[in-house]
């Protein structure tokens, strides 16, 4: 039994305590009166020692053959900001993470691996989104935080050996309905593609969202809170 196993087959994941209303406070005084965070190093290590599912797994050590392309660690993104400044990493709540491995290892008897665009986001940059762009077509609005704030959102595409990305009709980030998943007027070489990137992660316990075919949630019935740790404090925690 592996490590993972092991602390996921007993107790641990059982622990109902993944919400940690008393222990944490508000994202933000004033503007989500009811949205708590995980804000510090502190609250968030009582997180992951009431449950290990709290972990924020480092996806580089994790799958340290996956390329990492953080879009918003530059400010050619649709923001036209660097929004992460010196992230080397990015991360994803443990069962998440698990799921991740597992689809990377169905990917990889095929001849593929995953790229990633974004994983976890700080609640705070999801606010500098609202604040640059506003829209909730394009971006999560802070009162409710959003999958990514939890680390259990996941951007990615698919790559060749070679590193070359399977042509998936649009880039990352485009906001057409060409990036819809029920845009068919597309080359079946595109829908082909994308339909194993969505097979791979729903058979990995992931959802689709039907606007972004880069986009993937993964559904699960613990209530996991947002969090607003900053990818330095991250860095600190994982050493
Ligand atoms: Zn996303």
């Amino acid at each position: 039994m592996s490590f993972f196993s092991k602390l996921f087959s007993g107790k641990t994941l059982m622990a109902t305590g993944v919400f940690l209303p008393l222990l944490t406070g508000f994202c933000k005084k004033g503007t989500a009166q009811n949205l708590q965070c995980i804000r510090t190093a502190k609250e968030y290590k009582v997180s992951v020692k009431t449950s290990y599912s709290n972990k924020l797994q480092d996806i580089q050590k994790l799958l340290p053959a996956l390329v990492l392309d953080l879009k918003y660690n530059r400010s050619d993104n649709f923001t036209h900001v660097n929004l992460y400044r010196k992230a080397t990493t990015t991360y994803l709540r443990m069962p998440a993470a698990l799921a991740l491995q597992k689809a990377t290892e169905t990917l990889k008897e095929k001849g593929y691996s995953f790229k990633i665009f974004d994983a976890y986001r700080p609640y705070s940059v999801t606010r500098k989104m609202w604040e640059l762009i506003g829209d909730e077509r394009y971006v999560a609005n802070p009162k409710n935080g959003s999958n990514h704030n939890k680390g259990l959102a996941i951007d990615l595409t698919i790559i060749q050996q070679d590193g070359r990305e399977l042509d998936m009709g649009t880039a990352f980030d485009n906001f057409s309905d060409t990036a819809h998943h029920d845009f068919t007027k597309l080359p079946a070489t595109v829908l082909e593609n994308r339909k194993l990137l969505r097979t791979l992660m729903e058979q990995n316990g992931f959802r689709a969202l039907e606007t972004e075919w880069w986009h993937y949630s993964f559904s699960t019935t613990e209530n996991f809170q947002v969090m607003d740790l900053s990818f330095k404090t991250l860095k600190k925690l994982n050493r």
